[in-house]
């Protein structure tokens, strides 16, 4: 029961948001820290149109609500749900029509049981189910997480894409093939100009690349760049984890975590082995100012060297691409 509700993002947010980058041994395996949730306080902010964001311990919630009734994005931590359900209220007194969830991490989806149980159907992709169904590992923390009961599991799926017609919006969800993991869900609210990234995005600290359930670095920057190529300079980006952003946000991010997998594909290209490549300090030019969360440069290095396509390790990078 504790293990169902833990996961690697947790740290990012549980992580002070300001805090030093610490120079301690490499967190091989990482402390795993669970929020006290009595004091967790969630916090709503307007971000456009009918959209706002509730922020507490976990993923980034999104909320459209309207004359159709509430549109929520993630849900957190079950013990959270009495909470989150009183933000809710706050916003609307309509009732809660569904939840979609990101991705199968349990800081986007442990709330999933009691908010179905207020009425929410489930949505998600296909393999957000197929995941949460059974147990599974994250080896990148050396996690076991418990298969989901199955009131939390998503009731409707998608392969591609979805689009929901609701509160006088167009909400456009489009999946990106393994990026954080294999089950990563964009939403775009296109009239309110919104977009909510899920974990594809990290706004201000180092990503968690999931390559044990299906992540990979090549595809979590192919789908900052369909992002990119989604938005404008007004779109509102609520970030996985971190404070609401925008083109210039997710820009920034994209282009640091590029740097990192062109150095990091070169040196496996050398055939470095990854204690090499750590050693190496592919890092080193963005660790101050990004290494405030739960990810420290030794674990962003493992994931990216772990999940880097093979054609890519043997080219070094986006330099040696061939088209
Ligand atoms: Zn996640």
């Amino acid at each position: 029961m504790m293990n169902r509700s833990l996961c690697i993002c947790l740290l990012l947010s549980a992580a002070p948001a300001h805090a030093q980058a610490q120079k301690a041994e490499p967190p091989s395996p990482p402390k795993i820290a669970m929020p006290d949730f009595s004091k967790v306080e969630i916090k709503t902010h307007k971000v456009a149109g009918s959209v706002s964001m509730l922020e507490g311990a976990g993923g980034n919630i999104g909320v459209s609500a309207g004359d159709d009734g509430l549109f929520v994005i993630d849900d957190q931590f079950a013990p959270l749900a009495p909470k989150i359900k009183a933000a809710l209220a706050q916003i609307s007194k309509k009732p809660l029509r569904f939840v979609f969830n990101t991705h199968w991490h349990g800081d986007h989806t442990g709330g999933n049981q009691p908010l179905a149980e207020a009425g929410a159907l489930i949505v998600a992709h296909d393999n957000v189910r197929k995941r949460m169904s059974v147990d599974q590992f994250i080896e990148a923390v050396s996690m076991k997480v418990p298969a989901a009961p199955p009131r939390a599991l998503p009731v409707v799926t998608f392969s591609e894409e979805v689009t929901f017609h609701l509160n006088g919006d167009e909400i456009h969800v489009f999946h990106v093939p393994n990026a954080h993991t294999d089950g990563d869900a964009i939403i775009h609210f296109r009239k309110a100009n919104v977009l909510h990234a899920g974990d594809t995005f990290i706004n201000g600290a180092y990503p968690v690349i999931d390559y044990s359930t299906g992540g990979s670095v090549d595809g979590y920057i192919a789908a900052q760049e369909k992002m990119l190529a989604t938005v404008d300079d007004s779109t509102k980006i609520i970030p996985g984890h971190g404070p609401l952003g925008d083109k210039a946000a997710l820009k920034t991010a994209h282009d640091m975590l590029v740097k990192v997998r062109d150095k990091i594909a070169k040196l496996a290209a050398q055939k470095k082995t990854l204690a090499e490549v750590k050693a190496a300090k592919p890092t080193a030019e963005f660790d101050a100012e990004w290494s405030k969360g739960f990810i420290q440069p030794d674990i962003l290095v493992e994931m990216v060297y772990r999940s880097l396509s093979p054609g890519k390790a043997a080219r070094g990078g986006s330099k040696g691409r061939a088209k």
